[in-house]
């Protein structure tokens, strides 16, 4: 069975580039019926707090993507680790190292003279005397000195690293006790099952270390798949300045947690020329072997244009449930299935539908002063209070195309003469869906209220 999981350390909020992994991670497990865990890496206790592990769940929960199980939480395992550290250590493939700080600034100094790679020179790796009084030691890990670390990654290939290059007998317990990263790492997916892991591509250079680990403990390696990194459109690493980073901050802006899911699985992987993807057709698709090895691209456009394609498809119901986020609560409103119609073809954002169904249902407390210069002529008024007297004695008032379309043929009159007027009247401004789709929605009521105050407005 597959087994992902994802692992994140919690020293902020939750990343575009971190969902983008758990994601992959989710989809890979859910097609193959296997396993998605979730880790939170919070061994650092000075980096990390509970309210960042907590903004990594409330993430999951927007987005919809859940974890099999438990969280785990590796602040909860330290006892763990010492006792595999104590494994490694009666088995020597680990040992106490009682290098000083000084000894060792003073060995890197010497090496960086001599122009070689700073690296530690192994002296505890053998030692058999009395260790020095007075330090307490790190442990490291008896790593090859020489050959090739080397494993097959889903996504670029074969990879490998020259032992001598990189793992310098790494520590794996600090002088206090505690755990490093990359031992952490390989006990918790090796006890937790663990088999394919898909993470970023920084962290290519822990993998040699890892496969040192998991070669020591005689567990097996799981399948790795690096994802190159999410660039901005000039090929630069993304930064807070390409975009919003904090996943809910998307929630904010009024992204659609499907639209955003959508856009994160194509950053990186695609199928055939498909654009939209239900979290359906992610899992029926998705296969990490297919990501890409280059690096992906933000584009903003992409994301508000997927946006777009999910309000134009979401029931209405859903619509305005997400509008609660702005201040709008429309879904017991008889109407809100048509206004929902009426909008769902204009709005990129939850933001811009949830103002222009405000702008719809409450009555304009000013009126664009633009739009009011440009288009009420000397004659407005006039136009505008036979509208209303027409329209309190046209006995099918709720047909108000017709209704109008009468008026303006007993009047002798173009749709242009009163459209834009109306159109302030109803909602303030001079842009608005159909003018007929609006007082449908409002009502007769409200129209002619809405009609009569801007007749009050004109002429004051
Ligand atoms: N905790 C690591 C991070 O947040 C990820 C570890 C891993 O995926 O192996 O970058």
């Amino acid at each position: 069975m597959v087994i992902t999981r994802f692992a994140p350390s919690p020293t902020g909020y939750l990343h575009i580039g971190g969902l983008r992994t758990a994601l992959y991670n989710y989809l890979w497990a859910k097609r193959t019926g296997g396993k998605f865990l979730l880790r939170i890496e919070d061994t650092d206790l000075k980096r990390n707090s509970l309210e960042a592990a907590q903004a990594i769940e409330e993430a999951f929960k927007w987005t919809g993507l859940s974890y099999d199980g438990e969280v785990v939480y590796q602040s909860q395992r330290f006892d763990l680790y010492k006792e595999y550290v104590r494994k490694l250590l009666e088995e020597e493939k680990a040992y106490y190292c009682y290098m000083s700080k000084e000894e060792l600034d003073a060995m890197r100094e010497e090496q960086i003279a001599k122009k070689e790679r700073p690296r530690y020179n192994g002296k505890y790796r053998d030692f058999k005397g009395t260790p020095p009084l007075g330090i307490e030691p790190v442990v490291r890990i008896k790593a090859p000195l020489s050959g090739e670390i080397a494993f097959e990654d889903g996504v670029k290939g074969r990879v490998s690293f020259k032992a001598e290059d990189i793992l310098d007998d790494f520590i794996i317990a600090r002088s206090d006790g505690t755990p490093t990263y990359n031992f952490t790492v390989v006990v918790d997916d090796a006890l937790m099952g663990v088999n394919h892991v898909i993470r970023g591509d920084d962290h290519l250079s822990n993998t040699p270390k890892q496969i040192v680990l998991y070669e020591a403990f005689g567990f097996s390696v799981p399948k790795f798949f690096h994802v190159p990194m999410i660039n901005n459109p000039q090929g630069k690493k993304l930064s807070k300045r390409d975009g919003a980073m904090d996943v809910m901050e998307y929630k904010n802006m009024g992204y659609l947690s499907e639209a955003l899911l959508n856009f994160l699985v194509r950053l990186g992987w695609s199928h055939g020329d498909q654009e939209i993807f239900s979290l359906e057709e992610m899992i029926a698709f998705f296969d990490p072997h297919d990501i890409n090895a280059s690096a992906s691209s933000y584009n903003q456009q992409k994301l508000e244009w997927l946006n777009a394609q999910y309000i134009k498809n979401a029931p209405s119901s859903r619509l305005w449930d997400e509008a609660l986020n702005f201040g709008v609560d429309l879904r017991s409103d008889k109407n809100s299935a048509a206004l929902a119609d009426m909008l769902r073809e204009r709005a990129k954002t939850m933001i811009q539908l949830a103002n222009m169904a405000k702008s719809i249902i409450d009555e304009p407390l000013s009126y664009d002063e633009e739009a009011v210069k440009k288009f009420v002529t000397p004659t407005a008024a006039a136009y505008l209070k036979s509208y209303v007297a027409f329209l309190k004695n046209y006995d099918q008032s709720d047909a108000f195309e017709g209704a109008t379309n009468e008026f303006l043929e007993k009047n002798a009159l173009k749709l242009k003469d009163i459209a834009q007027l109306i159109r302030i009247a109803l909602t303030g401004s001079s842009v608005s869906p159909s003018i007929f789709e609006v007082m449908g929605v409002i009502g007769l009521k409200a129209v002619l209220e809405r009609i009569q105050k801007f007749i009050d407005f004109i002429e004051n």
